[in-house]
């Protein structure tokens, strides 16, 4: 019989092992090798079996273990150290509580997806692990963040593969308290509980699990609740599950339920309220709508003034260059919904007007994500450097009439987190050299701290690793449950080994290596010098051109001719990913330039000792240095995508024969010493640059204090300073089809100008009724090439007002320094100016000489 409902019963704890419980509660032990390895102590073979999740332990140990435990003096210390351990690391000052000047006090950090740890399965891919890295760091910087997410009573499908190749997915149901989560409860100990109103007289509600990510509480809305329909209980039931309305119902409880959740929590808790809200990637952009609506019923403010304060504490991150990963609504559905009194206050036509695609050529019909996550928040990133230049273009149509270079998009760079993704045999190694330590500046590069045989030794000894888990997993995906002889050949350690997993959107190319079969078995299967592939991958449930792609790649492997060197492992997830990374010496990544925006999989590759071969996108154009790995060639002038794809498949097999091959087998005293050098200058060059710590101290600085500053300076004395910004932005909007330059003169250039000379630039300007405090008017000037452009490095000055105005025209002038030679230009332009702009084409407004 099946029951309708499983959880977990949770056994008395002695009070010698009282300390378990808050251990088994904070996911610290997911990246504390410590606490990690004390549950796993407990009982490492039902460990394994539980899915490595302490909270289940507990549950699963039974009484007679436990009371034998507490009996175990040595056991019960550890125990006692691991709780000290804990306490100092949430209370103890770090990174950000030295960090000088103004700072933000609370910032929600919003995200449909969370990958914290294998046992937690709310993420599909690197959106979610990014997320989950994220807030791994701000714990372990003690950043005031605070997560945002659903939980979903499915999270994720698992994957397995059937006898035909094909995959098939399976949903096991989740039990929240089982895992280490908490019910938030009021102060009378009833459950939280956040509504709200659609149309068609429905209410969704939802409950809150709180999640300790160290000193980081996650929140997850739960619409499985009592007080739900049957239709609203299924809000929350999987992750990506289904289309339009269910997507936008979940899209509405992240944003809307996000923001009301993350007020009972301020209030429960005593926090302030934050003062930044970062969306990661634009489902959770309703927030911004929620946030506003607040503003206009309970502080009075008009829609205007409300945008400015909600733009200025906003920070939106843009994760894809592939608009298919852009979510879309039709604009009836939004209307809707927008009816419904569900933003009370709020005018809908005007809010609807923030996310639909109305610039020229666009869909006005079609209700875009994005483009409300860009409308609503002034500070705005990609996430790598070239994916931010890529944004920029995606994104320009926003900015009509703003250079290309200059929409107010930025960048930074993804990257993971260390104590979560570094093998802890590598760990241990690093600590040997240079001791517990949590920094990121190890130089591997030092041979007396760590030597070549030790490296390989522990190199080899996580591919092994790898070799037997590869093992296992196969013999256990085989239907008849019996492992052939032929297992025992599959993968070997000494072999060179490659890696690819990824999800498998078309553009990530899991097939490219199968471009010229005959090829690939013959590096496969090479006597002397062979190479083998380990891959793993999920395809979209819903998408059947991925599991073709899989098939394919699972038939070739099955192939006994191939099958000891190639093996699709099935359910890449947390946990296979931190045996694959460790146990690859390559890490292979072919996406079709530049689509994939940052990738962080590499990363992970990276700080445990594999080479990069991969196409120059994302993180890999910005950081692959020649030592570092290998760069895969673009075929940029192919004419089409067949002709692309041979000619880059083809530059991979040769750099696989010709490069990696030699390098790698090319031995001293059994050592491959040319190939570790590479390794030794990844780690240490890659080890600064790809942490998540290093991502969230440039979101702090970057992006975090300025917006909180704007919030703050908007906020007081009764948001004087919304209302005068929006003001201001009607003003100069209204007044800026009229702004023009009427003339630009410069006077002392001599017919031979030398550097050192000197130019007066003045610059006649109409401004219709703006005060030249609105506006700058600004001197741009640098070295030009061929076509007149400014070279990207230019540089800017402002001129200042130098009389009256005459006529309605005023005069701004300023004096040039003609400090660089060679071919030198400068041009003029008036854009407006108010302290409160992060960027001064932001509004979109820029008037140029005609
Ligand atoms: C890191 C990671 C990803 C993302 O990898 P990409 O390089 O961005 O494709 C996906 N899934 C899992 C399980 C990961 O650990």
């Amino acid at each position: 019989m099946k029951a309708i409902r499983t959880f977990t019963v949770r056994p008395v704890l002695a009070e010698a092992l009282a300390p378990l419980d808050r251990l088994a509660a904070n996911w610290r032990w997911s990246w504390s090798r410590a606490t990690h390895a004390l549950f796993a102590s407990m009982d490492p073979a039902l460990w394994e079996h539980i899915g490595q999740n302490p909270a289940r332990m507990l549950g699963a140990l039974g009484q007679d273990r436990l009371d034998e435990l507490a009996h175990d003096e040595g056991f019960v210390q550890r125990v006692r150290e691991e709780d000290e351990r804990l306490t100092a690391y949430l209370e103890g000052d770090r990174w950000f509580q030295r960090l000088e000047g103004d700072k933000p006090a609370h910032i929600a950090y919003f995200s449909p997806e969370f990958g914290v740890d294998g046992s937690l399965p709310q993420y599909s891919g690197g959106l979610g692990i990014l997320a989950g890295d994220h807030l791994k760091s701000a714990s372990d910087l003690g950043v005031p963040l605070t997560g945002v997410g659903l939980f979903y009573r499915a999270g994720y499908f698992r994957q397995s593969i059937g006898d035909d190749g094909w995959q098939r997915e399976s949903y096991p149901l989740l039990d929240p308290y089982g895992l280490g989560l908490t019910l938030l409860r009021d102060g009378e100990g009833s459950p939280v509980e956040i509504s709200l109103d659609l149309p068609g007289d429905r209410v969704l509600h939802a409950r809150v699990w709180v999640a300790d990510i160290g000193r980081v509480p996650l929140l997850l809305l739960d619409s499985e609740t009592p007080s739900n329909s049957d239709e609203m209980r299924r809000v929350t039931d999987r992750l990506y599950g289904g289309g339009g309305e269910h997507r936008l119902l979940q899209e509405l409880l992240l944003g809307v339920g996000g923001v009301r959740a993350v007020r009972a929590w301020c209030a429960l808790t005593a926090r302030p309220a934050p003062d930044v809200y970062h969306t990661n990637e634009g489902h959770a952009g309703f927030q911004g709508l929620e946030r506003m609506s607040e503003l206009i019923t309970q502080d009075g403010l008009g829609f205007d003034d409300a945008l400015a304060q909600v733009r200025a504490g906003t920070v939106f991150t843009t994760h894809t260059p592939v608009p298919a990963g852009i979510d879309r609504f039709p604009r009836d559905l939004i209307a809707d919904y927008l009816a419904s009194g569900l933003f009370e206050g709020l005018d809908a036509g005007r809010a609807i007007a923030l996310g639909l695609e109305s610039w020229s050529g666009g869909d006005p019909g079609v209700f875009n994500m994005a483009v409300l996550g860009l409308h609503l928040g002034q500070h705005a990133n990609g996430v790598s450097v070239l994916h931010g230049e890529v944004s920029r273009g995606m994104f320009g149509m926003l900015w009509p009439g703003v250079d290309v270079d200059e929409v107010p998009i930025t960048s930074i760079t993804n990257g993971v987190h260390a104590p979560t993704w570094v093998h802890p045999a590598l760990k241990a190694l690093s600590e040997q050299a240079w001791g517990d330590a949590h920094t990121d500046t190890h130089d591997w590069n030092d041979r007396s701290a760590v030597s070549d045989a030790e490296l390989w030794g522990v190199r080899q000894q996580m591919k092994a690793a790898l070799v037997s888990e590869a093992r296992r997993r196969v013999a256990a995906s085989l239907s008849n449950g019996h492992a052939p002889a032929w297992i025992d050949d599959l993968l070997d350690p000494e072999v060179l080994t490659i890696g690819f997993a990824r999800r498998v959107p078309t553009y990530k190319r899991l097939t490219l290596m199968l471009r010229d079969p005959e090829r690939l078995t013959a590096l496969l299967t090479d006597p002397e010098r062979p190479v083998q592939i380990v891959i793993g991958g999920k395809s979209h449930p819903a998408d059947d051109s991925g599991k073709i792609l899989i098939q394919q790649l699972v038939r070739f492997s099955r192939d006994p001719k191939v099958r000891g060197r190639i093996v699709f492992l099935p359910d890449y997830d947390i946990g296979l990913a931190k045996d694959l990374y460790p146990g690859c010496d390559v890490w292979l990544n072919n996406p079709l330039r530049p689509l994939e925006a940052c990738g962080t999989s590499g990363m992970k590759a990276a700080l445990n000792g594999a080479l990069n071969l991969s196409i120059l996108d994302g993180w890999w154009d910005e950081w692959y240095d020649g030592r570092n790995g290998w760069a895969i060639p673009t075929a940029d002038t192919a004419t089409s995508d067949e002709e692309r794809d041979d000619a880059e498949a083809s530059a991979l097999y040769d750099l696989i024969e010709h490069q990696l091959v030699p390098r790698f087998y090319e031995r001293e005293g059994g050592v491959p010493v040319a190939w570790l050098d590479m390794v030794r200058h990844t780690m240490t060059d890659l080890g600064q640059k790809a942490t998540s710590d290093r991502m969230v101290r440039d979101y702090v600085q970057r992006l975090y204090v300025p917006a909180a500053a704007h919030d703050v300076a908007l906020r007081r004395d009764g948001f004087a300073g919304a209302k005068a910004l929006a003001a201001f932005v009607a003003r100069v909007t209204d007044a800026w089809p009229h702004v023009s330059i009427a003339s630009v003169d410069s006077s002392g250039i001599p017919a031979q100008a030398q550097a050192g000379d000197s130019l007066e630039v003045t610059a006649a300007v109409r401004l219709d009724g703006l005060s030249p405090d609105d506006v700058a008017v600004e001197l741009a000037y640098g070295r030009t090439d061929e076509d007149d452009t400014l070279a990207r490095d230019h540089s800017v000055q402002r001129l200042q007002p130098a009389a009256a105005p005459v006529d309605g025209v005023t005069t701004f002038t300023g004096t040039l320094p003609l400090a660089v030679t060679g071919t030198f230009g400068y041009t003029v332009r008036v854009v407006p100016a108010h302290p409160q702009l992060v960027s001064p084409v932001e509004l979109g407004l820029v008037t140029s000489p005609s």
